[in-house]
């Protein structure tokens, strides 16, 4: 029976990790991942969540019931508040918790697919892979296209293409899947004025914006800051009006928290009425008991507990400040490293860049040599993760790109 199936490649990111993980070479680097480590390449438990665990744990009347089928109350309400703090006035919202950022990603392309039917999903082009796969598994029939984004001579975003490829193509209905901040891969970001373009262009053309919000606070070390582009689309208005854009976002808390393993995370839909709210949250509870039935509620608890005390918010806040403050001085030592090494090619968007993520524009072949020679782990786009630099190992990487590139 089984023979008949066909056989599926290996997921490309795990292959890499896994090809890292039993590499026994002395000086490999692991630079694939969008996985926070410390500066001895360790994943980090953030200092908040670590209290916030140790009070939960301590909690002797702590039970282990089933939540609500919406999700465990307090992180919804922290979540929203997280995203959209105070704009969400007379607009209708609904929250769901999900299996992490992916799970968010899957319960929008299931709403959509059973009830809006979008003929295209645009994705950004690049974007992260499992955005393709999320659509591909929940519904084959519904074309998924590229829209310019990232453009490989000016390391930057390509806006004028973006939106006149949509303007020109796109058709009402259509659904269009936009990274809130921190763009994986590439570590740039719209800038206002293109938000704006970009929110005009859904809005006029009548097209549903999903918002992917996987790396809040790591674009610039701050929540709200980070959090813009959404509360832009709930605030803004167009002739005259206030918005009246409908809009989800699928939140995780995988990165801004360090809970890779918990897989908490939530989806907001944005509706125009309070009916339609109540019918995207009929359809949403349906979706979620034939997949889950409930969420899991530890890390939910924890992120919750951090969000909701003042003390330990702060504490968190600071804890943003010092991931990014360490992605920061990797970014300037790479940086100085390939440029002290006068390594061909334009480093200087290594700088700029945000988030965990840079495009080092090495093509997949100079990828596989930094691998195969020097042990050090790109994903085959030429994506690095500045995660996985440490001071022990960033004048390594420098010097091996540097040898890989020089020919
Ligand atoms: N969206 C983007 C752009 C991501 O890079 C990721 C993880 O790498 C996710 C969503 C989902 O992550 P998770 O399911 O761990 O929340």
């Amino acid at each position: 029976l089984f023979d008949q199936v066909p056989t599926v490649p290996l997921d490309g990111t795990f292959a890499l990790m896994e090809a890292c993980r039993v590499d026994a070479h002395e000086l490999k680097v692991n630079l694939t991942p969008g996985i926070y480590r410390d500066e001895n390449a360790k994943t980090w438990v953030l200092p908040s969540v670590k209290q916030a665990r140790a009070a939960l744990l301590a909690d002797q009347s702590l039970n282990h019931d089933i939540s609500p089928q919406l999700g465990y109350p307090q992180l919804l309400s922290a979540a929203r508040q997280l995203v959209f703090k105070d704009t969400l006035d007379g607009r209708f919202i609904t929250s769901m918790q999900t299996i992490s950022g992916t799970g968010a990603n899957h319960f929008i392309a299931s709403l959509l697919s059973s009830h809006l039917r979008p003929r295209t999903v645009w994705v950004p082009n690049p974007t992260w892979d499992n955005h393709r796969e999320i659509w591909r598994h929940v519904d084959p029939g519904i074309e998924q296209r590229n829209y310019p984004y990232y453009d490989h001579e000016t390391c930057g975003i390509d806006g004028d293409a973006l939106l006149s490829t949509l303007k020109e193509q796109a058709n009402t209905g259509d659904a269009i899947i936009l990274h809130a901040c921190a763009h994986n891969p590439t570590g740039v970001d719209p800038s206002p004025e293109l938000w704006e373009g970009i929110a005009q262009m859904c809005e006029e053309k009548g097209i549903f914006p999903i918002f992917d919000l996987a790396y809040q606070g790591f674009a610039t070390g701050d929540a709200d800051n980070d959090a813009s582009a959404v509360r832009h689309f709930t605030t803004r208005s167009s002739s005259g009006n206030s918005s009246t854009l409908e809009f989800a976002v699928a939140q995780s808390f995988s990165k801004n928290f360090g809970l890779y393993s918990e897989r908490v995370g939530a989806l907001h839909v944005v509706a125009r009425t309070r009916d339609g709210a109540a019918r995207v949250e009929g359809m949403l509870k349906r979706i979620s008991r034939a997949e889950i039935t409930s969420t899991p509620a530890f890390g939910a608890r924890i992120v919750a507990a951090v969000l909701h005390d003042p003390v330990l918010k702060a504490q968190w806040r600071q804890d943003l400040r010092t991931m990014n403050g360490r992605l920061g001085d990797m970014r300037k030592r790479l940086y100085d490293g390939l440029t002290r090494r006068n390594t061909p090619g334009s480093w200087g968007h290594i700088l700029t860049d945000i988030g965990m993520f840079s495009m080092t524009g090495l093509s997949p072949e100079k990828v596989a040599v930094l691998k195969d020679r020097f042990h050090v782990y790109l994903l085959p786009n030429g994506r690095l993760s500045v995660t996985g630099l440490t001071e022990g190992n960033v004048e390594y990487v420098a010097e091996s790109i540097y040898q890989v590139v020089k020919h």
